[in-house]
């Protein structure tokens, strides 16, 4: 039986998300945090193991209302921000468009569902690129936009004011994705919910110390989240993700104080960097650091060598590493091994 003749051809097309594991030393190439949040852990003694999880997540959702001064019939829960892309891509369908480079799995599950993609370069500065995404928003007439301020891979904020430009364009739903934000400057799109129902905020737990329970949650307005809630399964969320998240974000003063330190790690690293010979860096308002050298493939080799994982991510951006800010003592490691490699 030929497998390959089976399968549906938008999926024969696509090769899997690179997510393996490489051993090493010390792990900077998936934008986790290098602060886990153990103490957490205790909640998920708590649950009852013989009975599903609740289906609609209320304390979770309850948790998040409150700090965000939202209601609970505007968040919708899923298993990573990842489960999200897929159902709202899943509900609107596309066209799909989305600036590049991105985050990857905007392309890949649109393709994966068989929708057009309408992708956009990014300007000179890795900003929206207003004119294109304007012209390709008349043109192709998409259902989702999805953009990512703090932009992945490339570090940073999309300007607000093109970010609107975009919104006010497009009839179709824009998700923000702001996986991202907790380590940026600005305050994010939160605020345009009130006077735009098109825009939905899509946010996760993953970059902030708990990527290992997969909890990821969109906002927008109830119409939409009642839309993509017909198309998630019925308890995409476990119970030990549910409780260990309601005890996580109920501590908001250690979680603070581990964010104020990957941006005060990571503001060191761009200036530390920034020094070095042979390497370009750009601004980062994200929990990682764009960077780019003469052998990109060689450096991430050498660097692997010492013990230390970065991302490669030369085919995205030419000439380009992504680090994520890990503990000091990890990026010391990380800077003083780049330094011997581009010296030799
Ligand atoms: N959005 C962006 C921009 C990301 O970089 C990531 C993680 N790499 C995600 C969403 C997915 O996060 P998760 O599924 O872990 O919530």
């Amino acid at each position: 039986m030929n497998i390959k003749k089976l399968v549906k051809k938008e999926v024969a097309g696509l090769r899997a998300y690179n997510a393996k594991e490489v051993p090493c030393r010390i792990k900077l190439d998936a934008n986790e945090s290098p602060y886990g949040i153990s103490g957490a852990l205790k909640a998920a003694g708590r649950i009852s193991t013989n009975r599903y999880p609740d289906p609609e997540a209320n304390e979770f959702k309850k948790l998040l209302s409150r700090q965000l001064g939202i209601k609970p019939a505007n968040i919708l829960q899923g298993n990573g921000s990842d489960e999200l892309i897929y159902y709202l891509i899943t509900a609107f369908g596309g066209p799909v468009l989305f600036p590049v480079p991105t985050f990857s799995m905007y392309g890949i599950i649109a393709q994966a569902l068989g929708e057009n993609k309408v992708p956009v370069g990014l300007d000179e500065n890795f900003d929206l690129n207003t004119a294109d995404m304007l012209a390709a928003i008349k043109k192709h007439r998409p259902k989702l936009i999805f953009l990512s301020s703090p932009n992945n891979p490339t570090g940073n904020c999309f300007s607000a004011e093109r970010i609107l430009a975009v919104v006010e364009a497009s009839k179709g739903i824009v998700v923000i994705d702001e996986a991202y934000q907790p380590f940026s400057s600005e305050r994010g799109f939160l605020p345009l919910l009130k006077d735009y129902k098109n825009v939905v905020i899509l946010r996760t737990l993953s970059k902030i110390g708990l990527a290992a329970i997969r909890l990821g949650y969109m906002i927008g307005h109830p119409e939409i989240v009642e839309e993509v809630n017909k198309v998630r399964l019925p308890f995409n969320v476990n119970s030990l993700s549910q409780a260990v998240a309601v005890a996580a974000l109920g501590d908001t003063k250690k979680l603070r104080g581990f964010i104020k330190g990957v941006v005060a790690e990571r503001d060191r690293m761009l200036g530390k960097m920034s020094s070095l010979a042979g390497v370009t860096v750009f601004q980062s308002e994200a929990n990682f650091i764009l960077f780019k050298v003469e052998d990109p493939a060689g450096v991430y080799a050498s660097l692997l060598k010492a013990g230390i994982l970065v991302r490669d991510l030369d085919d995205v951006v030419k000439g380009c590493l992504r680090v994520t800010i890990g503990t000091r003592a990890e990026n010391a490691a990380f800077f003083s091994a780049l330094k011997k490699i581009l010296s030799k």
